[in-house]
């Protein structure tokens, strides 16, 4: 056997929106591997008329003629349950992901032989948990052992580091491609590749830019014939494709002009022509805006970063978008140095993720590279908060590992019972920004029992939260008092959700014969577990008469606020507290103080 055929490589896939690409470490350096003869593989997948399922460019071509029968920009909807058609059929963003991917596995099969691939796959260093575990089942749907999903703009970064090793610099990675935007800035120095802050837009990108094309040319077209091209589904996939075209060519040329013989049919069964010119400055001005987000998340990340532009020795650009010259122009100004190109754009995150990939199966063990990243959100439990009447309010959220903390990390905080004799507490584990819980997303929760029972605030316990590369989360909690513990760790929603769904999904992107009914929808198991409301039992229920308290204390709040705010929203709330209190009914009275409550903190926010 040559070494050829000894290789089996962990791949790096950069499962992009628009396209994805698949890279190894061959020789000590990473590569981009074609499928189907070329680097980029479209992120698109149809279902043609005999039943085949097509992915790639011949997916992409049929997206024009038969877009009912075909699916684009599914990383749009990844992390959510909503249901895609697809010839008729519904599938989960994960399904048709997993489309992509098995079409990927099946050529990295081909090349290297059959069987379980190891596999690094990148995602927007803005996705949460759960777009993540999405993007992880995916991969494991398409028979991937995912090893690792990393950021981006990390992947991106370690493509560049590789080559400049002993380089001490502070990099930043301005990564637009078709529907997303990420921007971190990263630190690489003696070899460690650290992000130390990073952002991004969820719904930003070539494809919103080929979007502003498309409503120029629809008012154009209505102007010119009358022909409402919003409304013909059809119409609008032409007009898109035409406009992504014209939108590459203003990367290069001044001016594209545009002739599609048929648009669409008239009512009358006349076909519609339409002609038009582009001009890149008018190109320019219909998505400068967008490029002005992206501009005003840079200054935010160097900031988080605790950086000025002058501190940055590159800015690194990765993804399809950053070839419009505007873009190139606005870095340009706003750090004062040409943006560096030298890794392709294109090819950066793949080549990244394969760097991932070799540095985890050893392939890469000679770099000397060490890679950290950032937690991208916050992190932290539900907590009862003290409330301005003196009473406890369940759904705070105490935050342990603050956003753009450098991970792996390990936090650790104290919490009171708050409740006389309160032996457990159940801890919810959640991740976001807001300040109460209902505002954020629920990853799990878990109890710890066994405290000793002691009057309210007298019992403590730790809580630690353990965060790694790999994103998962390690929960503990310790009571000093008994040394009663618990752990918990999140890491991949399929092992909390049954086998069985994974099945039944890999059993329905294999069949060439879909057998799903519309009216089966409702079987798909939600991958995602429902946000369950806040667990309230650790509070004890207040009495009748301390609900009466707070509400003759809560109508004169709101009574002093018919000045400064809305005073019909004030009778209304000191009526509806008033009504309730008549009805005896403490459920209607702790709804109406709740309500209350809220309206009276958003006016003080
Ligand atoms: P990515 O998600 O990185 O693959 O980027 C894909 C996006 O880049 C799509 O919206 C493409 O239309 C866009 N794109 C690719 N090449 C160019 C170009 N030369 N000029 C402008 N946009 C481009």
């Amino acid at each position: 056997m040559d070494d050829e055929a000894l290789f089996r490589p962990v791949v790096g896939i950069d499962l992009g929106t628009t396209n994805s690409l698949v890279a190894v470490i061959r020789q000590g350096r990473p590569e981009v591997v074609p499928i189907d003869g070329d680097p980029l593989v479209p992120s698109v997948v149809h279902r043609a008329v005999d039943g085949t399922l097509l992915v790639g460019h011949d997916a992409k071509a049929a997206l024009v003629a038969m877009p009912e029968r075909t699916v684009a920009s599914i990383k749009r909807l990844i992390g959510t349950d909503k249901l895609v058609q697809l010839a008729g059929d519904r599938y989960t963003p994960v399904e048709i992901s997993a489309m992509i991917l098995s079409h990927i596995k099946r050529e990295v099969d081909a090349l290297y032989g059959e069987g379980p691939k190891e596999a690094v796959i990148t995602v927007p260093a803005y996705f949460n948990e759960q777009q993540r575990r999405h993007t992880q089942e995916a991969g494991r749907v398409a028979g991937f052992v995912v090893e690792r999903i990393i950021n981006e703009p990390t992947a991106a970064a370690l493509a560049f580091g590789l080559s400049h090793l002993q380089a001490e610099e502070k990099i930043v990675v301005y990564d637009l491609g078709g529907g997303t935007f990420d921007i971190s800035v990263v630190q690489l120095e003696a070899g460690i590749l650290e992000v130390v802050a990073s952002n991004g837009h969820r719904a930003l990108g070539g494809d919103d830019f080929d979007q502003r094309i498309v409503d120029r040319w629809c008012d154009e077209i209505i102007e010119q014939s009358g022909f409402d091209a919003r409304t013909d589904i059809r119409a609008l996939a032409r007009l898109k494709h035409e406009a992504e075209v014209a939108k590459m060519a203003l990367s290069e040329a001044e001016n594209v002009s545009v002739d599609i013989p048929v648009v669409g049919m008239t009512q009358d069964g006349r076909p519609v022509t339409f002609s038009t010119e582009l001009q890149r400055s008018q190109f320019e001005e219909l998505i400068e805006p967008l490029l002005a987000e992206t501009m005003t998340l840079t200054r935010r990340t160097l900031e988080d970063a605790g950086i000025t532009p002058q501190d940055v020795s590159a800015v690194l650009l990765v993804g399809g978008s950053t070839r419009i010259p505007r873009v190139r122009a606005l870095i340009q100004e706003e750090f004062h140095q040409t943006p560096r190109t030298d890794v392709h754009p294109d090819q950066a995150v793949a080549l990244g993720a394969a760097v991932q990939a070799g540095l985890k199966s050893g392939a890469l063990n000679e770099s000397g590279l060490i890679v950290t990243d950032v937690a991208p959100f916050s992190m932290g439990i539900a907590v009862a908060r003290p409330t301005a009447l003196g009473g406890l309010k369940p759904g705070g959220y105490a935050p342990i590992i603050a956003k753009n903390t450098t991970i792996p990390t390990t936090r650790t905080q104290e919490f009171y019972t708050v409740v006389d004799g309160q032996t457990s507490i159940d801890i919810e584990v959640y991740q976001g920004e807001a300040e109460w819980v209902k505002g954020n997303q629920r990853l799990g929760s878990v109890t710890i029992s066994g405290l000793a029972s002691k009057p309210a605030g007298q019992e403590s316990i730790t809580v630690t939260f353990r965060y790694t590369l790999n994103g998962t989360l390690d929960v503990s909690a310790r009571a000093p008092s008994t040394g009663a513990n618990v752990q918990m760790r999140l890491n991949d929603a399929l092992d909390r959700s049954s086998a069985d769904a994974l099945e039944k999904s890999r059993e329905r992107i294999s069949t060439n014969e879909m057998q799903l009914d519309l009216d089966d929808a409702e079987d798909i198991e939600p991958i995602a577990e429902d946000i369950e409301p806040i667990d309230e039992e650790l509070l004890d229920r207040p009495s009748w008469d301390q609900l009466v308290d707070d509400q003759e204390q809560l109508t004169r709040r709101l009574s002093g606020r018919r000045k400064t705010s809305n005073s019909k929203a004030v009778d209304d709330l000191v009526k509806d507290l008033a009504q309730a209190r008549q009805s005896r009914e403490t459920d209607r009275l702790e709804a109406a103080l709740d309500r209350a409550y809220d309206w009276l903190l958003e006016q003080e926010e």
